[in-house]
C-alpha cells in the first residue's frame, strides 16, 4: 500500500457555490431566447429576481462555546461571518432554493468550524456534547431532501462541522485496488487523485463537480455510471467515523460474516449517526475508451424490456438511460433545446467504458441484444450530446426559476413487476396536483437485474406560492410511491423530506431499530436533529 498524504495545496481552490443558485456564480445563464419563447409559450414567462444576499439572525453561540470551538480546531477554522453562514445554509433542493431567493435564512447555522482531521472533528464533537450544541455535517452541500437542516430547539446553537479542509488521499492499495478518502473531496478532486495514480471512481452523478466523498457515503448516493461501476454504497469498502461516543472503523476484508454489517448502519445515516472521516472505496483502472450512443424505442415499455433484458443477461452497459416519451420530446437534458420533436418516441442513451477490446465486445453483444428487441439505433450523437451536457441542467433549473417556471425532481425504485404501476401512479398524482400547464418527465437511469429506478422531473408555473404548490404535489407523489410498495428514495435519501413515508416504508419495527441505535451513538442527539430519524 503506498501512502500519497498529497497535501490539500495540490489541488485547485475550491469554488463556492452561488447562495441562491446551483454551481459557479460564473457559469449562471439567463434562458437563451429560443427556451424563452418557449416557456413563454407554454407556462408565460413571470420574471422573479432572487435576494441573494439577505441578512441572518445574529449567531445565537454563547462565548464561551465559541472558545472551546476555537480550541478544537484553530481560531482561523471557526468563522461566524454572515458571508460564510449564508454559504451553509441547507442544500441545493427547490425549495431550498426558493426559501433562499425570497432571502429566508432562517435555518443558517451559527457557526461554521472547519476540522483537519478525524482527531479535531472528534473534538468539535465533544464541545458539542458538552455544550449542548446541534452539529451538521456539511460536505458539498448539494442535498435535496432537508438533510442539513438541523432542529435548533432545545440547542445551545448550531454547527455546521464543514469538512472542506479533508481533502487528502490518504492510501492506495494498487494491489486490491482500493483507496481511501477523506470526506470533504468534492467528485472532480477526488477522480483527480486517483487519476494520477492511473485509477478512477466511476461515480458520476450530476451532482458531481461540487458533491464530496462524504456525502456520497452519508446518502447512499447513485451515479449516471451506476451500471457499470455500481452505486456509491457498492464502492465503499471500508469507513472510519467519528461518533459522540467514539471511533469506529469498519471494513476489514472483502467480505465478512462477522455478523450484521455495520458499514450499513453509517451508509445513508446522513450525519445522524457520526461523521465519516475517511472512506475506502474499490477503484477500478482508467477506462481507455468512452463510447456513448442513442437508440430509439417506440414506447417507454419497450425500452424498459429491453434494459430488463440485459440487465437479466448480464449484459449492462456501463451507462444505460431512457427516457419516456414526455423528456423525449422536452429534452431537458440539453439546456440549449426546451423544445425536440414530439413524435420522438423514447430516446435511450448507451454508454460503455474500458479497455478497446473489452468494450467492442460489450457494445456488439449489447446491439445484438437491443436491434432484437425492436430497437433502432441512432449513432454516437445523442450520447456524445448527453455526455457534453451533463453537468449542466441544475444551471437551466435556475433560468427556470428566475422566468418564475417551478423545476424540481423526485426519484423511487421498484422491481420490474411494479413498474407501470409505479410509473403511472406517480405521474398521476404529480399530474393531478400540479394542475395545468406542467410537465411531467421521466427516466430510468439506475438499473438492477430485479428492478430500476425512476426519476422524475416536473415543471410547473410558480405561482403565488410556489413551496406550497411543490410540497402538495410532492406530497402526493410520496403517497403514490408507498401506496405502490415502492422506495421513498432510490438514491437522494430521505432528510426531514421523506420522514414520515420512510417511516412507513420501514415501519413501527424499523423505526425503533433506528431510535435505539441512535441513542446508543449520539446519546444526546447532537448531530443533525430531526434528519432521517423518525
Ligand atoms: C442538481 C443536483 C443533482 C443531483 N444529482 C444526484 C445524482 O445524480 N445522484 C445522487 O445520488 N444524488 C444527486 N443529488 C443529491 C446530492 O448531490 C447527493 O445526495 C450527494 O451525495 C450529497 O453530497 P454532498 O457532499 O453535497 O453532501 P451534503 O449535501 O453536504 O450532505 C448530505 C447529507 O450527508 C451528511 N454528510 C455530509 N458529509 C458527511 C460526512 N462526512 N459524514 C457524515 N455525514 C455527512 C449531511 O449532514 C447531510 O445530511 C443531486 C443534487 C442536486 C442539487
Amino acid at each position: 500500500m503506498s501512502q500519497q498524504n498529497v497535501s490539500r495545496q495540490d489541488l485547485p481552490e475550491q469554488t463556492e457555490m452561488h447562495p441562491t443558485r446551483w454551481g459557479d456564480p460564473a457559469r449562471a445563464r439567463p434562458l437563451p431566447d429560443e427556451a424563452r419563447g418557449l416557456v413563454e409559450m407554454v407556462f408565460g414567462v413571470d420574471d422573479r429576481p432572487a435576494v441573494d444576499e439577505a441578512p441572518l439572525a445574529p449567531p445565537t453561540v454563547d462565548a464561551a462555546a465559541l472558545a472551546d470551538l476555537r480550541a478544537a480546531v484553530g481560531d482561523a477554522h471557526v468563522r461566524t461571518d454572515d458571508a460564510t453562514r449564508r454559504l451553509r445554509t441547507r442544500g441545493k433542493s427547490t425549495p431550498d432554493l426558493l426559501r433562499a431567493r425570497a432571502g429566508d435564512l432562517t435555518d443558517a447555522p451559527d457557526v461554521v468550524v472547519r476540522p483537519g482531521d478525524h482527531d479535531e472533528v472528534a473534538a468539535v464533537l465533544a464541545v458539542a456534547a458538552a455544550r449542548h450544541l446541534a452539529v451538521v455535517p456539511f460536505g458539498g452541500g448539494t442535498a435535496v431532501t432537508g438533510g442539513l437542516v438541523a432542529r435548533r430547539e432545545g440547542f445551545g446553537g448550531v454547527v455546521s462541522l464543514d469538512l472542506v479542509r479533508m481533502k487528502r488521499l490518504l492510501a492506495v492499495d494498487h494491489v486490491s485496488m482500493t483507496a481511501v478518502l477523506e470526506p470533504g473531496l468534492r467528485g472532480p478532486e477526488a477522480e483527480a487523485l486517483l487519476a494520477a495514480e492511473g485509477l478512477t471512481l466511476g461515480h458520476y452523478p450530476q451532482s458531481f463537480e461540487y458533491a464530496t466523498i462524504g456525502g456520497f457515503a452519508a446518502t447512499r448516493s447513485s451515479g449516471q455510471s451506476s451500471a457499470g461501476y455500481g452505486r456509491f454504497d457498492a464502492l465503499v469498502v471500508g469507513l472510519t467515523v467519528a461518533t459522540p461516543v467514539g471511533r469506529i472503523d469498519l471494513g476489514t476484508a472483502p467480505a465478512s460474516a462477522a455478523g450484521p454489517d455495520l458499514r450499513q448502519l453509517f451508509l445513508g445515516s446522513e450525519g445522524t449517526l457520526g461523521v465519516l472521516t475517511a472512506v475506502t472505496v474499490r477503484v477500478r483502472r482508467l477506462p481507455a475508451v468512452k463510447v456513448y450512443e442513442g437508440w430509439r424505442w417506440p414506447s417507454f415499455a419497450d425500452g424498459a424490456t429491453a434494459i430488463r433484458t440485459l440487465a437479466q443477461a448480464g449484459l449492462l452497459p456501463t451507462v444505460v438511460r431512457l427516457s419516456d416519451e414526455a423528456e423525449t420530446a422536452i429534452n431537458l437534458a440539453d439546456p440549449g433545446a426546451i423544445g425536440g420533436a414530439a413524435d420522438a418516441g423514447c430516446l435511450m442513451i448507451t454508454g460503455y467504458e474500458g479497455e478497446p477490446a473489452a468494450v467492442e465486445a460489450k457494445q456488439a453483444a449489447v446491439t445484438a441484444v437491443l436491434t432484437g428487441l425492436g430497437g433502432t439505433p441512432a449513432g454516437t450523437a445523442p450520447g456524445e450530446k448527453w455526455a457534453a451536457g451533463r453537468f449542466d441542467a441544475p444551471y437551466l433549473r435556475d433560468s427556470l426559476l428566475d422566468a418564475g417556471v417551478l423545476v424540481e425532481t423526485l426519484e423511487t425504485a421498484t422491481f420490474w413487476s411494479n413498474l407501470d404501476r409505479l410509473y403511472t401512479d406517480v405521474k398521476a398524482a404529480l399530474t393531478a396536483h400540479l394542475g395545468e400547464p406542467a410537465l411531467v418527465l421521466c427516466h430510468i437511469s439506475h438499473v438492477y437485474e430485479t428492478g430500476c429506478s425512476l426519476y422524475f422531473t416536473v415543471a410547473a408555473t410558480e405561482g403565488d406560492e410556489p413551496l406550497r404548490r411543490w410540497q402538495e404535489a410532492k406530497s402526493a407523489a410520496c403517497d403514490a410511491m408507498i401506496a405502490a410498495g415502492a422506495t421513498i428514495t432510490h438514491h437522494h435519501a430521505v432528510g426531514w423530506d421523506h420522514k414520515p413515508w420512510y417511516a412507513q416504508e420501514i415501519g413501527p419495527v424499523g423505526v425503533s431499530v433506528m431510535r435505539a441505535v441512535k441513542h446508543a451513538l449520539d446519546p444526546e442527539g447532537i448531530l443533525n436533529p430531526g434528519v432521517l430519524v423518525p
